[in-house]
């Protein structure tokens, strides 16, 4: 079996209605091209509704793959395995992809006091959870691991474009982010081949580009957490944005009656713990959306909220455990609650 390397998460958390709102009767002739395959430990998915060359989504998938190739943990010799077998010893030349992760990460870092930071590997790997071989670690092994943590000793030269992790031991992990900066990219070649219309689902990252056939903005349900995929708590219109979702249900084990789930914190190693169950967020970059929807997970509800109000153009739809919606300032007008399980409570 493949390992995983950015994430196992089967269950998308949002899903996609194509076709228009309600009226999705209008008949043309072409079909859209779509293709899907099993990349980053996920399932990918391109759709062109505009155009019917195959040879573009040739283009989109080689450039997911080249991501595959550079990220996986269970390949040989990747890029990050060499950053990471380094520490302590020297510094390292990267790509211009690695490099500009690395430096898109040390910011959300700088943006979220820490909270985010993709140094987290040692204790991701501690717990492996979304493996077979999830467990809870040990105290000692938390305390001996969590000193390797830490975006400050992460050190970029952008003359030389190398990294050097300045403690033995210290490990990168994209998992929060790599979605979304690929995403990005493979919005980047749609663009670049003309392409007007079309979806980017990588594991349920998700880009809606431009329009749908009839000209509409592209409607998006949000999946409900306690389902599987299909069944929505609500929809939303979006174009030319990228609407991503991290969630506790998503990836998580159970043990002794407790569930671990796989957005850790940084400070004390364990999975965050708070009234948050899932969250949303729409912004125009699908990186913003991955980093930020992991990050948001530590501030809790209420400083979560202020904190995407803080941010322009990006927004957000939080879910608690106690099945309520929270949503962001921007949003308020543009998400449609049809789930009777759940209510709106902001
Ligand atoms: P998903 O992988 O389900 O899309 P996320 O985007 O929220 O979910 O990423 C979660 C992954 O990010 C974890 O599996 C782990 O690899 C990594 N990670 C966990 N906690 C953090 C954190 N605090 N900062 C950065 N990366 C994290
Ligand atoms: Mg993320």
């Amino acid at each position: 079996m493949k390992k995983k390397l950015i994430s196992m998460s089967l269950l998308a958390v949002v899903f996609l209605f194509s076709g228009c709102g309600n009226n999705a009767k209008k008949v043309t002739n072409d079909a859209p091209i779509s293709r899907s395959n099993f990349y980053l430990g996920t399932y990918c998915k391109v759709t062109i509704y505009d155009k019917s060359d195959e040879s573009i989504l040739d283009k989109a998938f080689n450039r997911i793959e080249e991501f595959d190739k550079m990220l996986s943990i269970n390949k040989e010799n990747t890029e990050v395995d060499n950053i990471n077998d380094k520490s302590g010893i020297e510094k390292v030349k990267v790509n211009d992809d690695i490099f500009k992760l690395i430096d898109k990460s040390l910011n959300y870092s700088k943006l979220t006091g820490g909270a985010f930071d993709t140094s987290i590997g040692p204790i991701v790997k501690l717990w492996n959870i979304g493996l077979d071989s999830a467990r809870v670690p040990s105290k000692e092994e938390v305390t001996k691991a969590l000193p390797l943590v830490g975006y400050k000793n992460v050190e970029l030269n952008a003359n030389e474009k190398t990294v050097y992790l300045k403690e033995k031991g210290m490990a990168l992990d994209f998992g929060a982010i790599a979605k979304g900066y690929i995403a990005d990219e493979v919005v980047e070649v749609l663009k670049d081949n003309g392409v007007k219309k079309a979806i980017v689902d990588l594991g349920g990252n998700i880009y809606a580009l431009g329009s749908n056939k009839e000209d509409k903005p592209w409607k998006i349900g949000i999946q409900d957490p306690d389902l599987e995929r299909n069944n929505i708590i609500g929809y939303m219109y979006s174009s030319n944005k990228s609407v991503v979702t991290s969630g506790i249900y998503e990836r998580f084990f159970e043990k002794d009656g407790v569930k671990y789930h796989h957005i850790l914190s940084p400070f004390n190693g364990y999975p965050f713990n708070n009234e948050i169950m899932g969250v949303t967020i729409v912004s125009d970059l699908s990186i913003d959306g991955d980093a930020l929807s992991t990050s948001t997970f530590s501030l809790g509800l209420n400083e979560g909220i202020k904190f995407i109000n803080s941010i322009p153009n990006v927004d957000a739809i939080f879910i608690t455990k106690d099945h309520k919606i929270y949503l962001t300032d921007g949003i308020r007008n543009n998400f449609s609650l049809t789930n009777e399980k759940y209510k709106l409570a902001n």
